[in-house]
């Protein structure tokens, strides 16, 4: 076992605040740079990019983890990642199944294209959905949901002033059911219940923003599985930075 550097908290082009250059080659290009062993893409409320991301990494020095990040009814942001992109797809199906996320919401109102690329970063389509919206489920069937699909579930930027846990509640419950949550150190962590394990990520929106937070994981390789473990502290795995 070793310690992997991952930052599991990364937007493609296909997120509406994402830079234009946020490609899946590039990131993958930029992440190996940085000497990151592992990222996670996580788009707003889209698995659109991860076949391209999953496919620029193949055969590479960095794994790439399927995820998204799902804004609840109550615009909480959370991070679901998933063993495969067949999960993570099926996590969209649920999340525009009921109407939400409606094709033609009038996306370009907010922010840029949504560019759904392939894995030589040629442009395949833009997203019509508003993806900037929130989902009518609440954080805790969400997060359900994820955990159905075999998923992790973390509290994005759990202490931010937007889009968290605490902004969005006004206090932290300290029986969510999430797996970890996301801390950037803004307000005390005396705020956030001890239970949850802490990460750190980066919530990249641009390439100079790749791996400049991340945290390191005591595995035995970097996949899904042994991330879990590690989140879980199991088998001798562990959060170790
Ligand atoms: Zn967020
Ligand atoms: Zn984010």
């Amino acid at each position: 076992m070793r310690i992997y550097w991952a930052d599991l908290h990364i937007h493609t082009c296909l997120s509406p605040c994402a830079e234009l250059d946020m490609t899946p080659k590039g990131i993958i290009k930029r992440a190996a740079a940085k000497g990151l062993d592992m990222i996670a893409v996580t788009d707003h409320n889209s698995a659109g990019n991860l076949s391209a991301a999953l496919g620029c990494a193949a055969g590479g020095t960095v794994a790439v983890i399927p995820g998204m990040e799902i804004t609840s009814a109550e615009e909480v942001h959370i991070l679901a990642l998933f063993e495969t992109i067949d999960a993570a797809a099926e996590m969209q199906r649920q999340l525009y199944d009921g109407g939400d996320f409606p094709p033609d919401a009038g996306h370009k109102a907010f922010g840029t294209e949504q560019v759904i690329v392939n894995v030589a970063d040629e442009i395949l389509g833009f997203e019509p959905r508003l993806l900037a919206g929130a989902s009518s489920k609440g954080l805790e069937d969400i997060i359900g949901a994820v955990h159905a699909l075999g998923g992790l579930a973390i509290a994005s930027h759990s202490d931010r002033e937007s889009f968290s846990v605490l902004s969005q509640l006004g206090f932290f419950p300290e029986d969510a059911m999430f797996d970890a949550i996301e801390v950037t150190g803004k307000k005390p962590d005396t705020l956030l219940p001890a239970r949850f394990p802490r990460l750190h990520s980066s919530d990249a929106h641009s390439p100079d923003m790749i791996g400049r937070k991340k945290t390191g994981f005591m595995m035995e390789a970097p996949t899904f599985r042994e991330l879990a473990m590690a989140i879980k502290g199991e088998g001798g795995r562990g959060i170790r930075g």
